[in-house]
């Protein structure tokens, strides 16, 4: 019984080295919980979507990636049904213009996922929700080791253009790719409206990536952003017309937010989607062919990212 209470006596007596411990414990738990539950969360890449209508380049632009910049032989098409990603990198000081300098073995690069979407209208819900933030997460990855991409934030879109299907004067493919793009900066317009409310940060840098450059029918950057322009100038009044038609008042259109860009100017240009923090620019180039490479499309995601 005495030497029971003796050792009772033992550890409830204040002792200096007791009352460290229990300190330290206290103190550096939270802090090292903290410490691993914020590694965790940081380890998601950011991501760079690739969106653009069926046909325009961005399995063969995946696949060079998966290969290597250099590589230049055709690329196997494959018609995805979910989002494919593989993991990339870029240097923090930013010019880069080749495989070298985007490989993800650079020390002081920032990494990311390029994740490709499908194209087929049917199939656009999932860019949608993944811009929104809605994604659940199927991102297929063929990059060994990266992080799951659930919680991957996008910081930057790739559109990608058939730039020789608008040079072959397809009015349907300039319609169909000028719808698609309308729709994705409404959508990211929308997001800009709502987060300003929700105070969370909603810029965007898009490239209009002019695809298909190496064939002699394809517009030049220049022209496709014209060409792109002009349409989704048109896309814009025939839907405003089509809400007036369908009983909206002047007022619903005009406050809408179904209006792309700058309200009552007649005319759109990509510049209209800085104020909803949007920044497009249209660089041409080529995933395949005896053409200019991916090499600009590549200088502008080091710099923007
Ligand atoms: P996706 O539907 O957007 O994924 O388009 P794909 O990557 O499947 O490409 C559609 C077709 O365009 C394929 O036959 C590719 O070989 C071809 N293609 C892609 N990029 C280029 C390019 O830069 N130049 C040429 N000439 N053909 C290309």
């Amino acid at each position: 019984m005495d030497l029971l209470r003796q050792i009772a006596e033992a550890g409830l007596a204040p002792s200096h080295a007791a009352i460290i411990i229990g300190l330290l414990v206290v103190l550096l738990v939270p802090v090292i919980l903290h410490l691993i539950l914020s590694s965790t969360r940081s380890s998601a890449l950011p991501s760079v979507l690739l969106l653009g209508p069926s046909g325009s380049g961005k399995t063969a632009l995946l696949t060079l990636c998966e290969r290597g910049l250099s590589a230049k032989e055709p690329a196997q098409t494959r018609t995805s049904l979910i989002a494919s990603s593989v993991a990339l990198s870029v240097p923090e000081t930013g010019k880069s213009s080749n495989r070298e300098h985007v490989d993800a073995s650079e020390s002081r690069a920032i990494k990311f996922l390029l994740v490709d979407t499908p194209g087929h209208p049917k199939l656009r819900g999932q860019a949608f929700s993944r811009l929104s933030g809605k994604d659940t997460g199927k991102a297929r990855s063929s990059a060994s080791g990266n992080a799951g991409d659930e919680n991957s934030k996008v910081k930057a879109i790739i559109f990608m253009v058939d730039a020789a299907a608008l040079g072959e004067g397809g009015d349907n493919t300039l319609a169909a790719t000028a719808e698609y793009l309308h729709d994705v900066l409404l959508m990211l317009q929308k997001r800009h409206g709502s987060s300003r409310a929700s105070r969370s940060g909603s810029s965007m840098s898009v490239l209009v990536a002019a695809n298909k450059l190496d064939l002699f029918t394809a517009l030049p950057a220049a022209l496709v952003r014209a060409s792109l322009e002009a349409e989704i100038t048109r896309i814009r009044k025939t839907r405003s017309k089509g809400l007036l038609e369908s009983g909206a008042g002047a007022d619903d259109v005009g406050n809408g937010d179904d209006w792309l860009g700058e309200f009552g100017n007649e005319k759109f240009t990509f510049n209209q989607m800085l104020d909803a923090e949007v920044e497009v620019d249209v660089v041409g180039g080529s995933v395949m062919g005896d053409g200019p490479g991916a090499d600009d499309w590549w200088t502008w995601l080091a710099e923007k990212m």
